[in-house]
């Protein structure tokens, strides 16, 4: 006998009331909780706002038991080696359908990016705002709507009665810091994990809102400080300058050394990869689906244009190439307050992404030692590492997976299915690689073009959440059934 398959429209009516009437209020809540992440948030632990979204997201998914029999949500705390708190973890566990012990695992995180400037008037990161299909506010698409959509999914098919094996749903807090606490929550949890054979991640990206978007690779990324001091104070710029050479100038001179300038080409071997010849063939197919939206999507100012005009360039650039951006700096006042001083010293946050298969470690060595070389004047300079997360690659998609991605995106999106690389950084998908190299996985996400998570403005696009919730459930149905 065959099972009984998914209803698209009572799983898309459901959806959409599910999200109207109790993820999209929750959301709202949610996104006025300032719950920044760690790494922009040092008092994290005193200043409650974890835990306030903790406690937020913890409640709602509690009282889902009553649509999910068995359910069980449970937020997880270690210690780390100094005896202090890590950022918690929720963990959800659902029973499957069947007795086997075979396991999907659904991920989100609950931290969020800070505020960043340049919200539009009427917008503001920690204060809700709807208008028509967008729920703006920061964290709401990055990733709030993760554990709400992941448990909204299996009520989907509780309603229709259909299996699906068991499943762990685990909710982090320290994702945008690089999930520096999370091997800790895999080591200790790894029982209750168990050996998942499908991972849903719904923390990535589309290219449209048009139809289902996986992403099979996701780059990883080296971060530090750059810093040149060449005086011990500030002097005179007249006196001084011919004489005393800039620090800046001599930062760009070993900004030089790693990236040709002209055209943002990453100089150091160490941090490329040989591109994988399907890999190519994907950056083609969606280039020519997104063509020029590949990068109309951003905010450019006018007149302004993308540094090359193949677009399965552009898309190879930003999922299997390094590329660095400089996003902060020290050392220079700001434009009204600048005297005509010679600088004693500048210094420069770098974020390089480099491409999956490169190793972050030899990454961020090779990164040290080209910029740390022979300092220009014999001035002092460092390079401090920070945060080095390795990139991803997936795994050859089986056969199932394939086809039930291009079910479910015929069937809520009325589209084909696409498949693409990402270029950010998604820590643990490296790490569940590595773990259970013979998972499959489906990431996902609803940050798709203007989103723009990270910066201001971040919106969730709405029809897109109902829509994904569905697929999301229709592949784990398809799942139960291979
Ligand atoms: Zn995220």
């Amino acid at each position: 006998m065959s099972q009984p398959s998914f209803n698209a429209s009572t799983a898309t009516a459901s959806s959409e009331r599910i999200w109207e009437q109790e993820i999209l209020p929750a959301l709202e809540r949610y996104i006025r909780i300032p719950n920044k992440s760690p790494a922009f948030a040092p008092d994290w632990r005193e200043a409650g706002h974890m835990e306030a979204a903790v406690q937020l997201i913890a409640g709602w998914c509690k009282e889902q038991a009553a649509h999910i029999p068995g359910l069980q949500v449970e937020t997880v705390r270690l210690k780390n080696e100094k005896g202090e708190e890590r950022t918690p973890v929720i963990l959800m566990e659902v029973p499957g359908s069947g007795a086997g012990a075979d396991t999907v695992l659904l991920y989100g995180h609950l931290d969020k990016q800070p505020e960043m400037t340049g919200w539009r008037a009427g917008l503001s990161p920690w204060e809700p705002r709807r208008e028509g299909d967008k729920l703006y506010g920061r964290g709401g698409a990055d990733d709030g709507y993760s554990a709400f959509a992941s448990l909204a999914a299996l009520r989907l098919l509780k309603e229709q009665g259909l299996a699906h094996a068991r499943c762990v749903v685990l909710i982090e807090a320290c994702e945008e810091s690089g999930s520096y606490d999370l091997p800790a929550y895999i080591e200790a949890l790894a029982p209750r994990i168990g050996s998942p054979s499908l991972v849903v991640c719904l923390d990535s990206g589309c290219a449209n809102y048009e139809q289902l978007w996986t992403t099979t690779s996701l780059r990883g990324m080296v971060a530090g400080n750059l810093r040149v001091e060449i005086l011990t104070e500030g002097v005179h710029s007249g006196d001084a300058s011919g004489v005393v050479p800039s620090s800046f100038r001599i930062l760009r001179q070993l900004l030089s050394r790693v990236e040709d300038e002209a055209t943002g080409e990453i100089k150091l071997e160490a941090l490329h990869t040989e591109i994988p010849p399907e890999r190519k063939a994907q950056a083609k197919a969606v280039a020519d689906t997104l063509d020029a939206e590949l990068f109309s999507r951003f905010p450019w100012v006018e007149g302004s244009r993308p540094v090359a005009s193949d677009p399965a360039q552009l898309v190879l650039n930003r999922t299997w190439r390094p590329a660095l951006s400089l996003t902060g700096v020290e050392g220079m006042p700001p434009l009204a307050s600048a005297g005509n001083v010679l600088r004693p010293g500048t210094a420069l946050k770098l974020s390089m992404r480099i491409p999956p298969h490169v190793d972050p470690t030899a990454a961020s060595l090779a990164l040290k030692g080209a910029l740390e070389k022979d300092p220009p004047y014999g001035a002092k300079v460092r390079f401090e590492g920070e945060k080095a997360s390795a990139g991803w690659d997936a795994p050859p998609l089986e056969r199932w997976l394939e086809q039930a991605m291009e079910s479910a995106s015929r069937a809520f999106f009325g589209k084909p299915a696409m498949a693409m690389g990402e270029g950010g950084t998604i820590p643990f998908m490296e790490m569940l690689g590595r773990k259970f190299p013979e998972a499959q996985f489906l990431i996902t996400g609803v940050l798709g073009p203007n989103s723009n998570a990270h910066g201001p403005n971040e919106f969730l696009h709405i029809p897109t959440g109902k829509k994904l919730t569905a697929c999301v459930a229709s592949v784990i149905a398809e799942h139960a059934k291979r």
